[in-house]
């Protein structure tokens, strides 16, 4: 495994001059370390997740915390750049949750160890509940997990308050690296439940804290990540089972012959019921609705080009 993949995130104000003097010192991190990733500012904080040499990751993570303070940083790792460049955005909202108004500190509020969570979990009487997406969910979650079955973290809100959950009941709250519990948990007080916790560093915290404290595993699956690995497994490795989905970026692993162009593709469940995705890849799903005629070429290419953000990590 010859590359490192870092994601942090920190919740601190910054004003207008500060982001594009970082927006400007990040983007000249590809020439002095060869970083790629996705780097996301705004006048709430950073939220990204970025690919380095594994001897290049200290000295970039000493540059971070000197700009950004003392964020946790959370490491896997696979064999090549799992993006294809790097780029900073600028955005209202480092996390979207359209609920500006929501603003974390940087102060950790009522976040749990793995260690912690572990035995919290075992308590029957405790509500535990998946912050992410939908495709995130159905290829892993902890057991017993409730799924808010969510197309975007910007749903949350409405789906909790329609949720019937008593609101003095003891709450876990869970994601991929913890960042949209950090406004998940504001939005749920604002809601009036007062016991809710989150997990530290989210998924990838406790699959690595697991590793190391061997406790038995209570995340079932493979956790979605937001660039080309598609998910880690619980050894934080890059997924063996899921490609991401040409036409709509979500894990992947119906294999089918592309109807336009004949050649191997996988996409996901979803995008069967179309028979224009029954291609491999967006170029071939729109020469097939313009009644392009097949040229029926098999190639190599499996169209691996699907939609990928870290918007909501
Ligand atoms: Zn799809
Ligand atoms: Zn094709």
């Amino acid at each position: 495994m010859s590359i490192q993949v870092i994601s942090f995130y920190r919740f601190q104000t910054f004003d207008p001059d500060r982001v594009q003097e970082l927006t400007v010192e990040i983007a000249k991190l590809r020439g002095d370390f060869n970083i790629r990733g996705l780097f996301i500012l705004g006048a709430e904080g950073v939220n990204c997740t970025f690919s380095i040499a594994p001897d290049q990751a200290d000295q970039a993570k000493a540059k971070f915390r000197n700009w950004f303070g003392d964020v946790t940083f959370k490491d896997s790792f696979c064999a090549k750049h799992p993006f294809d460049d790097l780029k900073v955005k600028v955005r209202d909202e480092i996390v979207t949750a359209h609920r500006p108004h929501l603003r974390p500190t940087n102060q950790p509020h009522r976040h749990i160890s793995p260690t912690e969570w572990q035995q919290k979990m075992n308590d029957p009487d405790v509500v535990v509940i998946d912050t992410r997406n939908r495709y995130e969910y159905d290829i892993g979650h902890f057991q017993g997990a409730l799924n808010p079955d969510t197309r975007e973290f910007g749903s949350f809100p409405q789906w909790l308050s329609k949720s019937g959950l008593p609101k003095d009941k003891k709450i876990l709250i869970y994601c991929t690296g913890g960042i949209r519990c950090e406004k998940a948990i504001l939005e749920m007080e604002e809601q009036g439940y007062r016991d809710v916790y989150q997990l530290d560093g989210g998924i990838l915290n406790y699959l690595s804290e697991r590793q190391k404290q061997n406790f038995t595993n209570n995340f079932e699956g493979e956790c979605f990540v937001f660039d080309y690995r598609v998910a880690v497994d619980d050894k934080l490795a890059p997924t063996q089972t899921y490609k991401l989905c040409p036409h709509c970026g979500q894990p992947a692993q119906e294999k089918i012959d592309c109807i336009q162009c004949g050649s191997n593709a996988i996409v996901c469940a979803t995008c069967l019921d179309e028979s224009d995705r029954h291609t491999c890849s967006k170029n071939c799903a729109h020469h097939f609705r313009m009644g392009h005629r097949s040229r029926r070429q098999p190639t190599a290419k499996t169209g691996n080009s699907g939609h990928v953000s870290v918007d909501s990590k």
